[in-house]
């Protein structure tokens, strides 16, 4: 299992929802796990290792969660500015103004159906991942002059010149 890079359309396609929750499926999810917290990530979708369906581990330090088929309900108003990077954007780190705090709902890799309110560093990394699912990249959010910054990087990447 290998992690994609900008550049690669899969990253841009919206994904699609899981319908069976099965072997396979957990297999997946055990795979992603541990491709996550060998590259050092707090989350990683499953796009990002080139299979477009809607699910995602992350770990914001109180364990691992398997979010499968995640719908965000609320978006707190107050924003909040936070440094993010991203594993298929090797070397980038930009502030991102988010929602503070986000109500979800999810299912978890045995079909059980979670209800959740997160705030602060999980509410963030849950609002990347879910954009994975969408085709969204964090860069995605930055102004022009931060993007024109970060251009010859940025192209780097989509051509594979990296790391
Ligand atoms: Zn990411």
């Amino acid at each position: 299992m290998k992690v994609i890079y900008l550049g690669n359309p899969i990253l841009r396609k919206k994904a699609k929802k899981i319908e069976k929750f099965d072997e396979k499926l957990k297999k997946f999810a055990e795979e992603l796990a541990k491709v996550m917290y060998r590259d050092d990530g707090v989350g990683l979708a499953a796009p990002q290792v080139s299979e477009s369906i809607r699910m995602f581990v992350f770990d914001a330090g109180e364990g691992l969660n398997t979010v499968i088929n995640p719908e965000i309900l609320k978006r707190n108003e107050k924003k909040v500015k936070m440094e993010e990077g991203c594993l298929s954007i090797p070397g980038i780190y930009a502030d991102v103004f988010r929602p503070e705090e986000v109500e979800v709902k999810y299912f978890d890799i045995t079909g059980k159906e979670c209800h959740k309110v997160l705030t602060g560093y999980a509410a963030r990394v849950f609002q990347h991942e879910f954009d994975h699912l969408e085709g969204i990249l964090f860069i995605d959010y930055l102004s022009t002059a931060k993007k024109a910054v970060l251009r010859s990087k940025l192209n780097k990447i989509k051509k594979g010149e990296i790391l």
